[in-house]
């Protein structure tokens, strides 16, 4: 892979020779004429708070995935500041100023919908007493509350491509750890060793998945080596944090590949434990193929830019295991078959929560878009009508939409029906639904023998 980032070559050849791999960083400047990034690119607001902490005498730069992005010529989700100033003494500069983070605290200037996160230059973490930090026994950091210099800030990053800084004093480029040249070689590089640092936080792993498959880079095997051996240390992560993260992997345009990343490497289990469990070799059990069909489809809305809903990936992926566990609480506590899946879903959600923390406004929407499933079924007489009107209606149809691809058959034809029905006008619904009528009911019913006995209507909201 070779990207075109600079206007000349000088400093690439000046820093070649150095590596950061024993953790140590060596400073490679990057003049203004020598790199592509203009203040131009910058939001003015993260230009208005790097310029005031520079006019303040402070030292103050641009850094991690904004410089990275910036010059791989992509727009940057946010862009983060670092200086050697205090929070406190940030606070002084920005009225629009919060301090937040009891990890370590970082000042957020808030303008309007856009904040510009400014963290002080973070240092190192070994030396306990001269420090607060803490460990604990996996080697996980627990607090790094420590202020440190540029160097030590930039060896506590953890990819090289994330280690660079653009400095607002001369716009030139502080690249600690030849990030430059791993960004052009489209190469995941750890800073230091790899085991230590996925040990201190096991996050970087899945941050390591991440970024190969946004950027579209490979992991230097270095640092890809321990990391199927480690996986298991995210049983330690916060369940909060993990659903934030995996937003972050699947639901950022590239899920599909970081999916199939985070498969390789051992990693989906641990975010998704109820899922893998109907993991397949042939990857392609119907647990497998929804999630494929899911994720393959939120990428193309997330890339078309429409708007998507957390709870609707959630949904698709728990369906199927929420399908087993249904038929065996059916079987084994002799329950009908919506009692069987109300049943399910809670048991479903607390495994689920109890490793990736999906809130409660989400797990709701989940809970919804299953009980459409069931509601889908029964369009005669007004129903129909109704359901179109509901506020969950599309995520439910999709999401029978997509079940027609993985089970065909019935529920195919179904969607069809949901399909049609949608873009019909209203004279040609009411035939619709009035051929019904005169239909046997759907196979639905037929599928469920052991069910006879009760009232054919199930305890639905209707
Ligand atoms: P993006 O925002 O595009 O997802 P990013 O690299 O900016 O990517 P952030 O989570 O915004 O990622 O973090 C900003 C920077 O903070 C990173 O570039 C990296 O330098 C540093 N960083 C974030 N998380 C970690 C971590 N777990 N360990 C070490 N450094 C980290
Ligand atoms: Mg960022």
């Amino acid at each position: 892979m070779c990207r075109k980032l600079f206007t000349n070559t000088k400093s690439d050849q000046s820093s070649s020779a150095k590596n950061s791999s024993n953790g140590d960083v060596n400073l490679n400047i990057i003049t203004r004429q020598e790199h592509t990034i203009s203040r131009a690119h910058i939001s003015d607001n993260a230009l208005k708070v790097l310029y005031r902490l520079h006019n303040h005498g402070y030292d103050a730069f641009l850094v991690g995935g904004g410089v990275r992005d910036l010059l791989l010529d992509k727009e940057p989700k946010d862009f983060d500041i670092a200086t050697n100033a205090t929070p406190e003494q940030i606070k002084q500069l920005f009225r629009n100023c919060r301090l937040i983070g009891r990890r370590f605290r970082l000042a957020h200037i808030m303008f309007g919908r856009e904040i510009i996160e400014v963290a002080t230059f973070r240092g190192h973490h070994q030396e306990p007493e001269k420090n607060q930090s803490a460990q604990s026994k996996e080697g996980m950091l627990l607090r790094d509350n420590v202020y440190g210099t540029v160097e030590e800030d930039a060896e506590r990053r953890d990819f090289t491509i994330n280690a660079m800084y653009y400095n607002i004093a001369d716009f030139s480029i502080h690249d600690y750890a030849n990030g430059v040249k791993d960004l052009k070689a489209g190469v995941i590089r750890m800073i230091g060793d790899p085991e230590t640092r996925y040990r201190e936080d096991p996050v970087r792993m899945i941050r390591a998945i991440r970024f190969a498959a946004k950027l579209d880079m490979k992991i230097e095997p270095n640092t890809a080596a321990p990391i199927k051996e480690l996986a298991h240390l995210m049983t330690g992560v916060p369940a909060a944090r993990l659903f934030e993260e995996s937003l972050k992997l699947l639901q950022s345009g590239q899920g599909w590949a970081t999916y199939q990343l985070l498969r390789e490497f051992d990693l989906f289990s641990s975010l998704f434990p109820t899922v893998a469990q109907y993991f397949t070799p042939e990857q392609n059990s119907d647990v497998e193929q929804m999630v494929e069909i899911a994720l393959k489809s939120t990428d193309k809305r997330i890339n078309e830019a429409k708007r998507i809903n957390p709870a609707f990936m959630f949904a698709a992926f728990l369906w199927y295991p929420l399908q087993k566990r249904a038929q065996e609480l059916a079987v084994e506590r002799k329950l009908s078959q919506y009692d069987a899946i109300m049943m399910a879903s809670n048991d479903i959600l607390d495994d689920q929560v109890r490793h990736l923390a999906i809130p409660r406004r989400h797990s709701a929407t989940v809970r919804d878009i299953w009980q459409l499933q069931l509601r889908l079924t029964r369009r005669t007489g007004k129903r129909a009508f109704q359901l179109l009107e509901l506020n969950k209606f599309r995520a439910g149809f999709d999401m029978l939409e997509m079940r027609g691809k993985v089970e065909q058959g019935q529920t195919e034809a179904l969607a069809l029906w949901w399909q049609e029905f949608q873009d019909a006008p209203s004279v040609h619904r009411q035939n619709m639904v009035q051929a019904l009528g005169t239909q046997k009911p759907t196979g639905r019913r037929r599928k469920r023998p052991n069910a006879k006995k009760k009232s054919t209507k199930p305890k639905a909201q209707e």
